[in-house]
């Protein structure tokens, strides 16, 4: 039963049967009364989860695409921007601000740690005169496995004034993130990670500052500009043809979202996040992110002596049939992550940590099954108050 799979990785990530139906029904005329209503109704779940009443437009494209338009649609060629780097995806960040002309200051923080808002808070009191137009931050760093304190670190560019632009595209939906509250510019996220959704589809919120920004702003942009989006999205269209199949699955899975409630999505995904620490601690391994910034969607695991992730996760993938992320970047010799995002329960947790002890056992580290197990359990029911 080699098609049965247990997909754990931080996206693609299980997309629900009601969705899957959703994606399979026939397409419509996207200039037409029905598109309309389906717009309207995706455009107020994105809203409650982007917790916002600035605009949100859906793109057809991956997150990066997301990131991208984020980028082009506030900045100029020149502008200086101050990139917060914990990983491969800030990394990126930081690469597509440079790749359309940007004055790119990078801070960069050793991978596995958070930014730390003290150092940001410094930087920016430095810049007396304003130079620096947006600051650009993951909120999870999905390749390390540690989420930022978004609310801090936005709070200290608010002070200064310049634009916050957010890559959330592993943490909404799996996290709080309060765009109105917290005072975020240009927030991106995309469909396949937290949303439970397949790949195709990208939001960015635009703040009433990020318009502003976009009438002067020069960077290249045709696919992306947001300007035509918005235009296209108050007459319920979109510019170009959009990916109807995920446009459907999107208006069933925010139903699912909201038949959740946000705040217990958010507990399920503490649960399932402390669930996979306290096992991965009651095996004996050592997790990759500063434990004061553990990422309740994802997990970076560092392979014990005498394996490989490599190793680790073929035997898992062909004895269980459980399917665990690589490294990124220069992790890729070091560590395995499981995701725990999205359409993921107790059960897949419990599965997927038997498989890892088991593995680890027949691969030689000596690992106490029961004890993982236990305390996944014991982390899996402590918490469990909070879901309805
Ligand atoms: C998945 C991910 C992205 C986007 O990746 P795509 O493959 O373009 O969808 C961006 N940032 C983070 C933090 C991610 O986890």
């Amino acid at each position: 039963m080699r098609e049965k799979q247990l997909l754990m990785i931080p996206g693609p990530t299980p997309v629900a049967q009601p969705v899957l139906r959703a994606c399979s029904k026939p397409m419509i005329n996207h200039r037409g009364p029905e598109f309309a209503e389906l717009q309207d109704e995706c455009n107020r779940g994105l809203a409650a989860a982007f917790k916002t009443t600035d605009d949100i437009l859906t793109l057809t494209c991956s997150g990066t695409g997301a990131m991208e338009a984020a980028v082009v649609n506030t900045l100029s060629p020149g502008d200086k921007v101050l990139c917060l780097v914990i990983g491969a995806f800030g990394d990126r960040f930081a690469q597509i601000a440079k790749t359309f002309g940007a004055q790119v200051e990078r801070m960069d923080f050793e991978w596995g740690q958070a930014v730390d808002e003290r150092k940001l808070a410094a930087r920016l009191k430095q810049d007396s005169a304003r130079e620096i137009k947006a600051v650009l931050v993951t909120h999870n760093e999905t390749s390390t496995g540690v989420t930022n304190d978004l609310a801090a670190i936005a709070a200290v560019v608010r002070e200064h004034g310049a634009l916050i632009l957010v890559d959330a595209v592993s943490s909404l939906v799996a996290m709080d993130l309060r765009a109105d509250e917290w005072g975020l510019d240009v927030v991106a996220a995309a469909s396949q990670k937290a949303f439970m959704l397949p790949p195709g589809l990208a939001f960015v919120s635009m703040s009433a500052r990020a318009w502003d920004a976009n009438t002067t702003a020069k960077m290249h942009r045709y696919y992306f500009d947001l300007q035509k989006a918005k235009e296209f999205m108050d007459k319920k269209q979109t510019p170009w043809t959009p990916a109807l199949p995920q446009m459907y699955g999107l208006q069933e899975g925010l139903r699912l979202i909201e038949e959740e409630g946000l705040e217990n999505c958010f507990a399920r995904h503490r649960r399932l996040g402390s669930a996979v620490r306290a096992a991965c601690a009651a095996m004996g391994l050592k997790l990759f992110a500063d434990p004061a910034h553990a990422s309740n969607a994802v997990t970076a695991i560092l392979a014990p002596e005498g394996t490989t992730p490599k190793q680790i996760r073929s035997l898992l993938l062909d004895k269980y049939g459980v399917v665990l992320a690589e490294g990124q970047g220069k992790l890729k010799d070091t560590v395995f992550r499981i995701g725990h995002l999205g359409y993921v329960n107790e059960t897949d947790i419990m599965t997927t940590l038997a498989a890892l002890g088991a593995g680890l056992h027949q691969l030689g580290p000596k690992v106490d099954l029961g004890a993982a197990l236990d305390a996944a359990h014991r982390e899996l029911t402590a918490t469990s108050g909070a879901q309805t």
